[in-house]
């Protein structure tokens, strides 16, 4: 017998820019899907008119990407190169498709802090397919191909003609159409962030090259001065503190949705302010915001990180504990007790590789009887982290009991579902979070008498659900719908709380339509736990104006 080994026929071998060239375009045309279907339904360009734009937009993307590829042009750079951008191109164009969501700055901050679960939450065959088909096909043929193998100054001469030809082009073709180009950008301030894979590019650069958004200075300490002025002959108090995940005011039946989302709250005596804003439009956005002493444009232009709401509390003497049933604090919780109740896997409260929120308070009695015995006399604060309505697998975040509306939507991809569906699961979150929140207030009330116990209860930003074809939430703040920066804030006060403290829930109920924002968070809850601080500003304490019999 015979074996006949073939050669395999020979395969041209290109020149490194030619692959630039062909993968600019690749990534300008078809990892811009979204981006084109975005521009065909602007009102703003209309027949052949938006043709030649849209061609003029494409030719623009294309030269800016090669002329970046250009710069990494290299023999065993520039294969690696291409395929990083065209997973990412690949992934943001499924997100942007199925969700209408943008790639901005603090979208890639989340995308870097999201857990396994969380990833795997929203995986589905459709991504599948869009990865497959824009990025692993590409990369497939790109890899089997051999690069030409220049002397390094021929091919750095090559790499920059390449580079200044692609800027020239872009710069030509911008002048052509720069009319509609500003015009559009400025009407449509979000179409930036959908320009793949340049808006990935740009918010990675902005987060670790530009120096605003560099790592702050060394920690400032805040608050040292802090103490507790209160009488000390009264039972000491017991704050908890639910931040809320994901849930937007106008799904409260408190705030006047019209269906009963809210059975158990509306019966506690509990006030819900209607008009609050969030700090950001997503969790790592809002949550090192909603505990600065800031407020959100101090936070936004600050110069130097500095501690916490929760360290000031922790200086005035008080025991602080956060306990988190998800993805973590985000730093909030770095120098006080905390806890993670995500992976107890506990039968009675967990399904797969996830826990619903009441495990939090089946933890709270072991996790506080850690804390220093002589803290825990002069009061506690407690922050429990919920997993509460976060998306797109909201389905998952309820046990069966509490399906009120049906049918749900059971795939993570939300776009196979019709939207009543989608609300339907959403609106069966809030309904067990309205548990929860209940069964907080069941377990205060059990603690009356060794303390004076209150509940405070706010989200770090809201949902889109399916409103101007939008989901999910991580628009930038500036063109953020209302659904997604609106979230719930409720206060319950033990009668006890209340006597001591003099804050009197009536008077608050006057309040709730009030216009609150996160900004008024930190000041808030020092008032509330009477510590005084130069850093304390009573004008944003929305306690302050109902203190006093
Ligand atoms: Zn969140």
């Amino acid at each position: 017998m015979r074996i006949m080994f073939l050669n395999p026929p020979e395969r041209p071998v290109r020149a490194a820019t030619t692959f630039v060239i062909v993968a600019s375009v690749w990534l300008a045309v078809f990892g811009n899907l979204a981006l084109w279907r975005h521009l065909m339904h602007l009102p703003d360009l209309t027949g052949w008119h938006s043709w030649v734009f849209g061609v003029a937009f494409a030719l623009i993307i294309a030269s800016v990407v090669a002329a970046l590829l250009s710069l990494l042009a290299w023999r065993y750079t520039l294969k690696p190169a291409i395929s990083l951008l065209l997973l990412v191109a690949a992934f943001a164009t499924h997100y942007m498709w199925a969700y209408g969501i943008v790639v901005d700055t603090p979208m890639v901050i989340n995308v870097f802090q999201t857990d396994t679960r969380e990833a795997r939450d929203q995986l589905s065959w459709q991504l599948l397919v869009t990865v497959l088909a824009l990025a692993v096909a590409p990369m497939w043929w790109l890899w089997r191909q051999p690069i030409q193998n220049l002397p390094w100054m021929r091919q750095l001469g090559r790499n920059v003609g390449l580079c200044a030809a692609a800027l020239t082009l872009a710069f030509g073709t911008l002048q052509l159409v720069f009319q509609d180009f500003a015009s559009l950008m400025r009407n449509h301030t979000q179409l930036r962030y959908e320009i793949n894979p340049l808006n990935s590019v740009y918010a990675v650069l902005d987060l670790t090259v530009i120096p605003s958004n560099q790592v702050k200075g060394p920690l400032q300490p805040l608050g040292l001065d802090a103490r507790i002025a209160t009488p000390a002959k009264q039972q000491p108090p017991l704050l908890v503190f639910v931040l809320g995940e994901t849930a937007r005011s106008q799904n409260f039946s408190l705030n006047g949705y019209e269906r009963p989302t809210n059975p158990l709250l509306a019966k506690e005596n509990i006030v819900s302010f209607r008009h609050v804003t969030s700090c950001g439009t997503s969790t790592a956005e809002s949550m090192p915001c909603m505990f600065s002493h800031l407020g959100r444009s101090g936070f936004v232009n600050r110069s130097n990180e500095f501690e916490n709401l929760l360290d000031v509390l922790q200086h005035a003497g008080y025991a602080v504990l956060w306990i988190d049933n998800q993805s973590g604090c985000k730093g909030q919780c770095d120098r006080i007790p905390h806890v993670n109740t995500s992976n107890l896997k506990l039968p009675e409260f967990c399904e797969g590789d996830e826990c619903y929120d009441p495990i939090m308070l089946h933890r709270m009695e072991a996790e506080l009887g850690k804390l220093p015995a002589e803290r825990r006399a002069r009061g506690t604060v407690v922050v429990m982290h919920q997993m509460g309505s976060h998306g797109p697998a909201y389905f998952k975040r309820t046990p069966s009991a509490f399906k009120t509306f049906t049918p749900e939507c059971t795939d993570t991809s939300l776009s196979q579902c019709n939207r009543a569906q989608v609300v339907n699961a959403y609106d069966n979150t809030i309904v067990f979070t309205d548990y929860f929140l209940s069964r907080v207030i069941g377990w205060l009330k059990t603690q009356e008498k060794t303390s004076t116990p209150a509940m405070l209860y706010v989200a770090d930003h809201g949902e889109s659900l399916g409103e101007k074809n939008l989901y999910l939430h991580g628009l930038p703040y500036s063109v953020a719908p209302a659904e997604q920066i609106t979230v719930p804030l409720i206060t319950w006060l033990s009668p006890g709380f209340e006597q001591a403290n003099r804050v009197n829930t009536r008077c608050l109920q006057t309040q709730r339509d009030k216009a609150l924002s996160h900004d008024n968070l930190f000041h808030s809850v020092l008032g509330l736990m009477s510590v005084k601080t130069t850093v304390y500003q009573r004008e944003l304490d929305f306690f302050a104006t109902c203190e006093g019999r």
